[in-house]
């Protein structure tokens, strides 16, 4: 069985540059399960359906491929914030969550190129998605702190926002996430909680690969 390292936590918490340098340190295949929700928000959108009409995006997260799944990280409209608040729609209809499951647990049993495990990142990865990972951990930071960071990110990318709105918005997309019935966002029971929230990306890094190595040396 590939050993599966199981990335959660709220946006901007830092989970996607961890899971991703964690995937580069082990040598594993990396999945930034976001991407599945936000392709499904934007598909939706396209269509000129509204991302909380649950048989249109039912029928969009039943379109997308395995392939087109894999090259998802390419595509920059992804990362704007209007896909963010598509995915967090999108993401509370149980029809779309089932449809992404399949790829997502396909990805952990054979993760591409043949690599001897997986990191995957997510809000359920530890809970729903691979209850069985050796690692997992959820990254966790003050809401201002993650509020600051997108902003920053979304200034640099030439988008015309405030801090102000992107905090609401990030509050909004919090409370959407974490009080839906199926796959809240939450820690499962053996998570490791890191806290980024005074630490910058290399230390959240360092923290992070420390309680991963730690864990898997002591299930060898
Ligand atoms: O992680 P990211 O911010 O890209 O995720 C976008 C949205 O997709 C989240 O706000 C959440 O609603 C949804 N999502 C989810 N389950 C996952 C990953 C993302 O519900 N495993």
């Amino acid at each position: 069985m590939p050993t599966i390292i199981a990335i959660d936590g709220p946006s901007a918490s830092g989970k996607g540059t961890i899971a991703k340098k964690l995937a580069a340190h082990f040598d594993y295949a990396h999945l930034d399960t976001g991407l599945l929700y936000r392709a499904v928000g934007m598909a939706v959108i396209r269509a000129g359906q509204d991302p909380s009409d649950a048989e249109a995006a039912e029928r969009e997260a039943k379109a997308l491929d395995a392939a087109k799944a894999l090259t998802l990280s390419e595509e920059s409209a992804l990362r704007t914030d209007q896909a963010s608040v598509a995915a967090s729609k999108v993401a509370v209809i149980p029809g779309v969550r089932a449809a992404l499951l399949k790829f997502q647990k396909d990805f952990c049993q054979t993760p591409p190129n043949g690599k001897a495990g997986a990191v995957l990142d997510g809000r359920d990865i530890g809970t729903v998605i691979a209850p069985d990972a050796k690692v997992k951990i959820f990254v966790t930071a003050s809401a201002e702190a993650r509020a600051e960071r997108r902003f920053k990110e979304l200034q640099e990318r030439g988008e015309n926002v405030t801090y102000a709105a992107v905090l609401a918005d990030m509050k909004e997309r919090d409370a959407r996430d974490a009080k839906r019935t199926i796959a809240p966002t939450k820690p499962a029971p053996d998570a490791v909680i890191l806290d980024t929230t005074t630490i910058d990306a290399e230390q959240s890094f360092e923290a992070a690969a420390e309680i991963a190595g730690k864990k898997l040396a002591t299930d060898e």
